[in-house]
């Protein structure tokens, strides 16, 4: 990699001029500019490279410029780059049957998005026609979109700055043994409590008005919180007992991020609608979708889907997941994911934890994992308060920088790192990340009172 600090003063400045980032402050913000990519390593403009433990925005599984996969893209860009939804197209068509082929059972179709907000908008939007009922639950601590729905079913601080948004959102608080919102002591209890409180959610909420509940089968940028055994099955049963459909949003959690297909795969449930996007072309190409069963998808037999996108199945976009999804089988990318996770970052953080007073619990499974970080190892305090930034963030931020100024670029969220490289990472590469964050860690550690 040749520097060419030239250039990334030239990115940087046309950025600050004219780019408007997400979520952010744009006079608080200096995005670093970047030069290139590949497998897991991303490096700027200076020649400094990093391990990225992010994969992004959790969405790049498939590792930065795969060989094979940018080259199946340029030839299906050559073949056909675009046309309108209303045809039948053979990327969309095979990119649909393989889908639904991978997806848990009972599902037939799918409505592809450009992403994994319009994901669980149209998502929702099926479930209040299929059901004629208008209020969606959702937990707590859960993500699923920005846009105008899904933010309303988002449980966490990014909701806040739509607020007042339209009736019929209520949140209700999922299972996390850790910081267990029911004082519960053992999982099972955890899992049992949770349930509980679902039902007397639903029975105060009026079933009869319920469409549909929407979880994030492993709760993702909120903390990596895996179900208990049991709870899906039960969330499962109580919407069977209601007529409700379950939204299980598989954004972040599926297409490998959990070695598995689809997160649900893991406990065996099936739900009515499953939302997914990154994973599934790794982002190359902007993609997401909902895979819908039999049953919600016959509601639109005779009656229109009152729904659409320009590019509802943008071919170049389908290609690339159909590229993607045979690269990940040909190259036994599950396989190797799941193997990761037993033999080196499962164990490796079990010893971190061990070792770092700062690191109160680390959970996951496949490569999504999360240490949560506590101040007091006795109450859990964390590390930094709920939606602490600028000087409350502090610990953080100089915890990310132990990680970057060693090479390794981190997702951080309030009290948490989660380790989320690419599914594609090596042994060699996951020791080099975990070795820099463990050396990183002594930093939080310094803020441990107790
Ligand atoms: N749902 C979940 C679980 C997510 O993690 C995200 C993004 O992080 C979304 C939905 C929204 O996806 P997008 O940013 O592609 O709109």
């Amino acid at each position: 990699v040749r520097p060419d600090p030239e250039r990334g003063a030239r990115v940087a400045a046309d950025d600050r001029a004219h780019v408007l980032h997400s979520w952010s402050a744009q006079a608080k913000i200096s995005p670093l500019p970047i030069a290139g990519a590949s497998g897991s390593w991303f490096w700027d403009y200076e020649g400094t490279r990093y391990l990225d433990f992010s994969s992004q925005l959790v969405n790049v599984n498939i590792g930065h410029q795969h060989p094979r996969y940018v080259a199946a893209i340029q030839e299906a860009a050559a073949r056909q780059c675009t046309i309108a939804p209303s045809f039948a197209d053979e990327s969309r068509s095979e990119a649909a049957r393989m889908i639904v082929e991978r997806a848990p059972e009972g599902m037939a179709k799918v409505f592809f998005t450009n992403g994994g907000a319009e994901a669980t908008e149209n998502a929702m939007r099926m479930a209040r026609l299929h059901t004629g009922r208008h209020k969606v639950l959702s937990t707590y601590r859960s993500y699923h979109g920005a846009t105008a729905g899904s933010i309303q079913a988002t449980g966490e601080p990014r909701r806040w700055g739509s607020e007042p948004g339209g009736a019929g959102f209520v949140h209700f608080w999922g299972p996390y043994p850790f910081r267990s919102p029911f004082h519960s002591t053992s999982v099972e209890e955890e899992c049992e409590r949770a349930l509980q409180h679902l039902r007397d959610v639903v029975m105060v909420e009026n079933p009869a008005s319920i469409a549909a509940i929407v979880l994030e089968t492993v709760v993702g940028t909120n903390g990596v919180l895996i179900p208990p055994d049991g709870y899906l099955a039960g969330v499962r049963e109580i919407c069977d007992e209601h007529g409700i459909l379950w939204i299980a949003d598989e954004v972040m959690c599926g297409f490998g991020r959990c070695g598995e297909w689809f997160a649900v795969d893991r406990w065996g449930q099936a739900p009515d609608l499953v939302c997914f996007a990154k994973g599934v072309n790794s982002g190359y190409v902007p993609l997401g979708g909902v895979v819908v069963s039999a049953q919600v998808a016959a509601t639109f037999d005779e009656r229109p889907y009152p729904g659409g996108l320009t590019y509802s199945g943008h071919p170049l976009a389908c290609a690339s997941a159909v590229a993607s999804m045979r690269i990940f089988e040909d190259e036994g990318i599950l396989e190797h994911v799941r193997k990761m996770a037993d033999t080196v970052v499962g164990p490796r953080l079990a010893e971190i934890q061990e070792k770092h007073p700062s690191v109160g619990e680390a959970r996951g499974l496949g490569m999504f994992w999360a240490l949560d970080l506590v101040r007091d190892t006795r109450t859990h305090e964390a590390l930094v308060p709920f939606n602490a930034s600028g000087e409350a963030a502090k610990p953080m931020s100089e915890l990310v920088a132990a990680c970057t100024s060693r090479g390794m670029w981190p997702m951080t969220h309030y009290n948490r790192i989660h380790v989320v490289p690419p599914c594609t990472t090596s042994a060699d590469e996951l020791h080099k990340g975990l070795d820099i964050l463990d050396a990183a860690l002594d930093v939080a550690d310094a803020h441990v009172t107790a």
